[in-house]
């Protein structure tokens, strides 16, 4: 793959944050860096680093997809109320000693998160 700036900007975006962003919020971000950046040109750079394996898509029931730099094999936890995405540490002996080899992991939990479940009580 030839080397892009402009996915090299999106790429280094999306490492500087745990927030399994949107395509918009990293449209926002990249822009603060290369003001002249197009969402089509930063949608299309997310699906060829998606395509290269370099960062995955993460599929949320609900909501826009979401995109995660981190490639390792982990779980995702979504909440209902507020849509954040938290990374879930799977436990990397069982995931390696009982599956051969694992290249991908789609795990996906729904809850409440933290935040949500104490402002509920305060109300
Ligand atoms: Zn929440
Ligand atoms: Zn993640």
């Amino acid at each position: 793959m030839r080397y892009s700036k402009q996915r090299e900007a999106v790429y280094q975006v999306l490492c500087g944050t745990t927030t399994h962003p949107d395509v918009n919020w990293i449209y926002q971000e990249v822009r603060k860096i290369m003001p002249h950046v197009s969402l089509g040109t930063v949608y299309r750079n997310l699906a060829e680093l998606v395509s290269c394996g370099r960062i995955h898509r993460v599929g949320v029931e609900n909501s826009s997809e979401r995109f995660d730099a981190r490639t390792d094999p982990h779980a995702h936890y979504v909440c209902e109320k507020c849509r954040c995405v938290t990374d879930v540490e799977l436990n990397q002996f069982d995931v390696h000693h009982k599956i051969p080899q694992v290249n991908r992991c789609e795990v996906i939990m729904y809850g409440v998160c933290n935040d949500c479940s104490s402002n509920q009580t305060q109300e």
